[in-house]
């Protein structure tokens, strides 16, 4: 640090292209009072560097913490991946793990009750792995056309510009599927402590494939060596006042006193024979897969030991895609992490440009870029110099590598619009949760938290989706009414209706 102050000292100021600059102070002025002359270029670079210091923020995710460390693979699973990060116990990889609340803005609140981001980018020998996840294992919504709208109502009213609690329960309530994420999301969990005291899940199902082909479907639970810790509700309030960043602080102070943070990564393996029978349908990603039915194995641990040098560079830039998986690893035909595979890339080129590979804490750094994809805004590197710019090309051109594919996948069905028709309906995990995994103190607070957020919308609104809490678990549902002052006949009544008749009895 001290040196490179002294290195510092030693230069002098210049403009954005090296030019030395006489006065940093005065503006260029016609006389001493007189107007600032078009002729300042060190005063016209800037203002016009400074007017465009801000790119698009993140549509979701906005608000982030990263930090770097490594995965180290404890357990031998050879036989369910060929992918060479995980082929041997003792391998380390480094890593780039980025942080974040979903709904808010960049200055939001880190306290705030949302689910977190939990995105992982492996810097392997064989590409960038990233597996850009959540700390809920489940999520509101399963089929991605209903993304937008989701997001839509979990951000701000368009007339008010204000955070509406009837938008916020209107979609939920008219979206049962996300009454299991919902209960998560009302139970301190959804206030954890800080980023060191969460889980990591992939939520999403992947596949693993070994290197005679066979392949098994997994999901990645990274559980927090540091132990769960939650706010309530009133901490959390308190937070989201007086500090508003306390876990990006929290994670930088632990992180520079060498506390460093780890979590350990458990999978759970299903074969393809299991899954068929399977009591649930593995591509639900409102689901769990029940830990009976596949007990996770502990395969690794993550460690985070080193700070960014510059926020902006390497955090706010920092760019994750589902679809960048290296071989041994495959993405499942779950529909939201098809879109996801689209849409976060479409996303970062908005954000960052076509060329956002090249930034450096994008850029892969154990296996070398080669393709052919040339030019375009921000290509800040040599562009492949004067080497071919296509293939297949008879100028030594590198080709592609046929053992680095997916075995292939045996698929049926016909081309449509199809809704999720597995028998197990959407409110026997949530009523699980509720009743075995939760103590009598999560409940109250599962309670309390949702009566403060759903007392403030519109009562036909409550009625709906009390009902939902209703359907998972009858007291679950009383006591939400309860606590609300709702009739509880009625929700008992909505309850019992079809989804349809329930949104038409409840219709403005
Ligand atoms: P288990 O008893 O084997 O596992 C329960 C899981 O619930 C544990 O992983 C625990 O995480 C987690 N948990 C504890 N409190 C909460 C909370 N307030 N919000 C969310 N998760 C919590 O049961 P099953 O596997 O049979 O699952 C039962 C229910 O547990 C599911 O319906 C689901 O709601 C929930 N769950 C299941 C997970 C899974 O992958 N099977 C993962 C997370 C939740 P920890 O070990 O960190 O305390």
């Amino acid at each position: 640090m001290k040196k490179e102050k002294n290195e510092r000292k030693k230069r002098r100021l210049t403009t954005a292209f090296g030019i030395p600059v006489a006065d940093d102070q005065n503006s260029q002025t016609a006389g001493p009072r007189g107007p600032v002359l078009m002729q300042d270029v060190h005063l016209l670079e800037k203002l016009t560097h400074f007017d465009r210091e801000r790119i698009p923020e993140r549509v979701v995710h906005a608000k982030g913490a990263g930090a770097y460390g490594y995965f180290e693979v404890t357990a031998d699973v050879t036989r369910y991946t060929k992918t060479k990060f995980l082929s041997e116990v003792g391998k380390r990889t480094e890593v780039f793990l980025r942080f974040s609340t979903v709904g808010g803005e960049r200055g939001s609140a880190d306290a705030a009750r949302d689910p977190r981001g939990f995105a992982i980018k492996f810097y392997t020998e064989e590409g960038n792995y990233d597996l850009a996840g959540n700390n809920t294992p489940v999520f509101f919504i399963r089929d991605p056309l209903k993304f937008p709208d989701f997001i839509h109502t979990q951000k701000r009213n368009p007339a008010t510009n204000l955070p509406d609690p009837d938008m916020f329960w209107d979609f939920l309530s008219l979206t049962p599927e996300s009454i299991h994420q919902v209960t998560i999301l009302f139970s301190d969990r959804g206030t954890p402590a800080t980023f060191r005291h969460m889980n990591g899940y992939s939520s999403h199902t992947f596949k693993w494939y070994n290197d005679t082909g066979k392949y098994f479907w997994v999901q990645y639970h990274f559980k927090t060596d540091q132990g769960i810790k939650n706010l309530t509700r009133e901490e959390s309030r308190r937070l989201c006042g007086e500090d508003p960043d306390h876990a990006t602080r929290d994670l930088y102070k632990a992180i520079e006193q060498g506390d460093y943070p780890s979590w350990t990564l458990e999978m759970q393996i299903l074969t393809p024979e299991k899954a068929k029978d399977f009591p649930w349908d593995i591509l639900d990603i409102t689901k769990v897969w029940p830990h009976g039915e596949v007990p996770p194995i502990k395969v690794g641990k993550l460690v985070l030991n080193r700070n960014p040098v510059n926020y902006f560079a390497e955090v706010e830039q920092a760019a994750f895609c589902p679809g960048n998986v290296v071989p041994g690893i495959a993405i499942s035909p779950d529909k939201m992490l098809q879109a996801r595979v689209f849409s976060y890339h479409d996303t970062h080129i908005h954000r960052l440009g076509p060329n956002y590979h090249l930034i450096p804490v994008n850029a892969p750094k154990h296996a070398p870029e080669n393709s052919y994809q040339r030019d375009g805004l921000m290509r800040v590197d040599a562009n492949a110099g004067g080497g071919p710019n296509y293939w297949p090309n008879s100028f030594g051109g590198f080709g592609p590598d046929p053992t680095a594919g997916e075995p292939p996948f045996e698929l049926s069905g016909q081309a449509g619009r199809h809704p999720f028709t597995h028998p197990n309906d959407d409110f026997v995990q949530a009523g699980t949760l509720y009743r075995k995994v939760m103590s009598d103190k999560d409940r109250d607070h599962l309670i309390g938290n949702i009566v403060d957020h759903l007392g403030k919308a519109q009562k036909r609104i409550q009625l709906r989706q009390t009902a939902l809490f209703y359907k998972a678990d009858k007291e679950y549902g009383r006591r939400v009414a309860e606590g609300i002052g709702l009739d509880v006949n009625e929700v008992k009544r909505l309850a019992d209706m079809s989804q349809e008749e329930r949104a038409k009895a409840t219709e403005k």
